[in-house]
């Protein structure tokens, strides 16, 4: 049994949070530190009984929006082009998790099946039930998406218990704290009290599914290097959206 209040999870890490120094395919893709911080975190809240799904971003290698207007590629191909990204990250992130000791399924909404296993719901429960840690790849599978909308919907369909999206600050400000020092911290938040102030949290397919659904939803900072268990075990800073 899980030490946690919750017992099955679902994280989104965005691309950004591996660490990469610029979004751009000739940079730094990954800091090699914050990946192994992260794997030793998702590992060790899989050995504490938690059953742990993740959905990866890939906006650390590309974004579709970016490549659109960049290089004039159409959009429904440059989300494609994001989407294949995410799967990059996911089998990075698949490798370095199994290097901790975990075992590691990645299961692909574009189905590619020498690489990743394809999306099947029940398969991924079943994977979950067995201890093995579960990375979506491949967003949705759908061009015009995200993959914080792609992480509300697998959250729904597993059933987690929890939905937690990891970012680079700690949590839901009236703004950006990075730009304005009296920008004010919420440790608790409704769905209907973040759509009314247009607090921008996620894009607003991912943000009406989870409130439709009643999934919760907690916004916390991946960079302090406990920073998962501290937040499950509900210290440190982080909001909770419900
Ligand atoms: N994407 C998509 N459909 C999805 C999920 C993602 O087309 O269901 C594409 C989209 O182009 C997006 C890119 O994949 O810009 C990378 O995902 P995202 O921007 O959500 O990554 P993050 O910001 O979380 O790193």
């Amino acid at each position: 049994m899980s030490e946690y209040p919750y017992k099955r999870i679902l994280l989104k890490i965005s691309g950004e949070s591996l660490g990469a120094h610029q979004s751009s395919l000739n940079h730094e893709i990954y800091s090699t530190e914050v990946v192994q911080n992260l794997a030793a975190q998702i590992v060790k809240l899989v050995e504490r009984g938690v059953q742990l799904a993740i959905v990866v971003g890939g906006g650390n290698i590309l974004r579709g929006g970016h490549v659109t207007e960049a290089f004039q590629i159409d959009r429904t191909t440059a989300d494609t082009m994001g989407m294949l990204a995410t799967v990059m990250n996911a089998l990075a992130l698949q490798s370095v998790i199994e290097s901790h000791g975990a075992h590691c399924r990645v299961l692909s909404g574009i189905h590619m099946q020498t690489v990743a296993e394809p999306f099947i719901r029940r398969r991924a429960v079943r994977h979950l039930e067995k201890g093995r840690v579960v990375i979506f790849a491949g967003g949705t599978g759908n061009p015009y998406f995200t993959t914080d909308t792609a992480a509300a919907l697998r959250a729904l369909e597993i059933q987690a218990d929890v939905m937690l999206k990891a970012t680079n600050v700690s949590g839901v400000y009236s703004s950006d704290p990075r730009k304005n020092p009296d920008a004010v911290f919420y440790e608790q938040l409704t769905y209907q009290q973040a759509i009314d102030q247009n607090l921008k949290i996620m894009d607003g397919t991912a943000f009406t599914l989870l409130r439709d659904f009643h999934m919760p939803l907690v916004v916390f900072s991946i960079q302090s290097q406990d920073s998962l268990h501290t937040v499950l075990k509900g210290e440190g800073q982080f909001t909770k959206i419900q």
